[in-house]
This record gives C-alpha cells, structure tokens and sequence, in this order.
C-alpha cells in the first residue's frame, strides 16, 4: 500500500527510507497517531485543525522552514473544515513572531500526490524562510506537479 506516500518526491536517501517504512506498515505518516513514528522534529504548536513543527528535510537554503500539517487525514483543500484557513494565517502570525520573520513564502500543495508534486498525500502547508545569507545566485525551489 503506497497511496499515502509518492516516492518519486523524496528528496533525501532518509526521507526515502522513512517513506517506505510508513508504506510498508500501510499508514499515512503525517497521521496524527503516526506523526511520533515517522517525523522526528517536535511538534511546535497544536491547534484545532493544524499542528505546526519543523520540516524534518528543510528545503536547501532555508534559514527557517516549518509545515503546517492537518491534524486529520484530508488531501485537499475542500475537505477542510470552515475555520481551517482562519487558524493556519493565525500560525503564521506566530511564526513571523516567534522566528523574527520579514520576507517568506506560505505554500500549499493540494489533491492528488501522483501529480501535485507532494511526497506526502496528506494535507498541510510549508511556511517557508529563505536564508539571507545564501548564494545570491541560489534559489529555494518549491516544486508543483
Ligand atoms: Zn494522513
């Protein structure tokens, strides 16, 4: 069972390994009652649709780089409950707060992983903070599809 996870988006040999564990026990690893098994930062904030922590593979060139996961199983946006957007601009807030953030990017890929370019099949948010003192010629890339 591999319909949680695309392989072909990891982007690490480790995340890769702890991909395919998640596959092999036919469990959605961003699942709350998993989230302890397979992500290794600690959880940073929990509210009522989010948990917020750090990417356990930041993007190269980040000096900050967090994910907003949703603390239920849905894939896309429409399944989310009202109040769900509300609450992770409110994580946000904290974030800019907490990690003296001025410039950055919020995304969120959504539906359906064999496309949508997500390693995982389960909703959540990158907040994401380019190193200043990164090569000016390096960029952080967020791929979609
Ligand atoms: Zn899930």
């Amino acid at each position: 069972m591999s319909g949680f996870i695309n392989m072909d988006n990891a982007r690490h040999d480790d995340q890769r390994e702890v991909m395919q564990a998640s596959a092999n026990a036919g469990v959605c690893p961003f699942d709350e009652e998993h989230l302890p098994t397979y992500h290794k930062t600690p959880v940073l904030r929990t509210g009522t649709y989010w948990v917020i922590t750090a990417n356990q593979w930041p993007y190269e060139h980040t000096r900050v780089h967090l994910l907003a996961i949703a603390r239920q199983h849905v894939e896309t946006i429409t399944e989310l409950p009202t109040g769900a957007g509300d609450e992770l601009f409110d994580h946000v807030r904290w974030a800019i707060k907490e990690y003296d953030i001025d410039f950055g990017g919020l995304a969120m890929r959504f539906g359906d992983v064999k496309h949508n370019g997500a390693s995982v099949n389960h909703l959540h948010a990158h907040i994401i903070v380019p190193d200043k003192d990164k090569p000016a010629d390096a960029k952080v890339k967020f791929k979609i599809s």
